[in-house]
């Protein structure tokens, strides 16, 4: 099944429901169809690689997305907040292709050749009209490329199996109902913007986008056109529940707020669900490569962990729930065996959606299973605990610790307003533990009253044996911790 089909079937089902702009004036279904048609026909008639995209969240990311899909050609939404070399490089590689850019993004990377540049005032005038029949599909419905948290950007090769694949065993066709709107704040080239785009088109949803994150243009965005749905990823929630505390208003259209691409403070669930208690909350875990979620944290387990006595259920709050039906989750240790519930290791999956596939290599075996290269464990009850990249495992002496660990009972402090733990080089026991605290406004805490905490609370090799209070730590744009460059300025 080719991604465009999503479309068509919605197209068929509500052809006149807004698919995606404000109430008043956004492109139906029905429009949105015939303009990835007519462009996809227009497309393909050119002698192009790739359909690129260096911009912001705007109507043009859906529009693309499916034409390209008529046209047979990868879509490739570039990261725009690249230093100008590495933006100008990333170009380069799809050429030839046309990349749709403002005027402003495009004086970055002038005169390459064999790339067209197109602006989206001009995609807006595409005349949907005269139509000629595309051909449709490729190979590559959508060349991604990962965060680069750990490394160097990798081009993770989505096909339109993976991605129909994620859509069908996620959402239900045109389950929603006419009212709903999801804002869509997560950037285009990250899998969590595109996946909402292809789950909430196949849902019938309408999307309103959000340019550019500030988490007074999020509320008000959301306040302004009754958004009822939302993904966000983690940094971006707890800049909103802010906002929300300040003014009092609350969100009253909003009832499903999604969470997810990074680790997730339990500190900010908790204030989630105090601030937003008819919301529901869900969390969920996924990868690039995966084509967005593979486990999810549903509503109903947040609320029941969250009035639990138990620890065991509450611990809860903190997993990323249990996998989708539709995929297989697999903890193995060192060696690839496989471990049983409880036990740590690397966390392994296998399902339709999982792509595995890189440009320039697989990382898929033979039977399907693609290492996500994170640690974490299944419990008993069959509930995921992700602990972050294997690479950020500290190895302190011979033991290995986990800096999530660590940092969940720093956040707790009433001082502590965010941390990162990181290992850095030891004579004596080849790693050590170094925190970094951001503390509240107004508030303060010593290190040696934060080691005390810790070793109150976890074992004593887990204390840091430095903490450093600095100003802010380091994110990428889409609000992940980058530990890489943390330790090099720690070091
Ligand atoms: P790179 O692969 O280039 O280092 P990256 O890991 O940031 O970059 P992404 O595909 O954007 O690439 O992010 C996937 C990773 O994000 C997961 O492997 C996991 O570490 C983390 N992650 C995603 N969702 C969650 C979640 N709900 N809870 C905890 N961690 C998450």
């Amino acid at each position: 099944m080719e991604l465009s089909m999503l479309l068509e079937m919605a197209a068929e089902g509500c052809p006149d429901r807004v698919a995606v702009g404000r109430r008043a004036d956004g492109l139906t279904y029905a429009q949105l169809l015939a303009r990835a048609r007519s462009l996809g026909a227009r497309l393909a008639g050119q002698d192009l690689q790739h359909v690129g995209m260096v911009d912001t969240n705007s109507e043009a990311v859906p529009l693309l997305v499916y034409a390209a899909s008529y046209a047979g050609l990868p879509f490739v939404p570039l990261n725009y907040r690249l230093a100008d070399a590495q933006l100008q490089a990333a170009v380069r590689r799809i050429a030839p292709a046309v990349v749709v850019a403002s005027p402003e993004q495009a004086a970055r990377f002038p005169g390459i050749e064999g790339i067209t540049v197109v602006s989206p005032d001009d995609l807006a005038r595409v005349d949907a009209h005269d139509a000629e029949e595309p051909p449709s599909g490729g190979d590559i419905a959508i060349l991604l490329f990962t965060s680069g948290t750990s490394g160097e950007p990798k081009g993770a090769v989505l096909r339109p199996s993976h991605l129909v694949s994620y859509v069908l065993s996620t959402v239900e066709f045109l389950g929603a109902e006419e009212d709903e709107a999801i804002l869509v704040s997560v950037p285009p080239y990250h899998i969590a913007g595109i996946s909402t785009v292809l789950t909430s088109v196949y849902n019938g949803r309408r999307m309103v986008q959000l340019p550019a994150f500030s988490p007074e243009g999020w509320v008000e965005l959301a306040r302004a056109e009754r958004i009822t749905h939302a993904m966000v990823v983690p940094t971006m929630l707890g800049r909103i529940l802010d906002v929300v505390e300040a003014d009092g208003e609350g969100l009253p259209a909003l009832r499903h707020l999604s969470y997810g691409g990074g680790r997730m403070p339990g500190t900010v669930v908790e204030r989630a669900l105090r601030l937003l208690p008819d919301v529901d909350l869900v969390n969920a875990y996924g990868l690039t490569e995966t084509s967005s979620t593979i486990s999810v944290l549903g509503p109903e387990d947040h609320r029941e962990a969250a009035a639990s006595t138990d620890p065991d259920v509450r611990r809860r709050l903190g997993s990323v729930g249990r996998p989708l039906p539709s995929v297989e989750i697999e903890i193995r240790d060192h060696d690839g065996t496989v471990v049983g519930p409880g036990e740590q290791g690397e966390i392994f999956v296998r399902g339709e959606q999982v792509s595995g596939e890189y440009l320039s290599h697989k990382a898929i075996d033979d039977e399907g299973w693609f290492p996500t290269r994170d640690r974490g464990l299944l419990d008993a009850a069959g509930f995921l605990y992700v602990d972050g990249r294997a690479d950020d495992v500290i190895v302190r002496g011979a033991e290995n610790l986990s800096p999530g660990e660590i940092e969940d009972v720093l956040v707790q402090h009433e001082a502590v307003a965010e941390v990162a733990v990181v290992g850095l080089p030891d004579t004596e026991w080849g790693e050590r533990v170094v925190a970094a605290v951001v503390l509240h406004a107004g508030k303060d805490a010593s290190e040696k009253e934060l080691q005390d905490w810790v070793r109150a609370r976890l074992r004593s090799s887990k204390t840091p044996s430095e903490v450093h209070f600095v100003e802010v730590l380091p994110h990428n744009e889409t609000g992940k911790l980058l530990r890489r460059v943390l330790r090099e300025q720690l070091a």
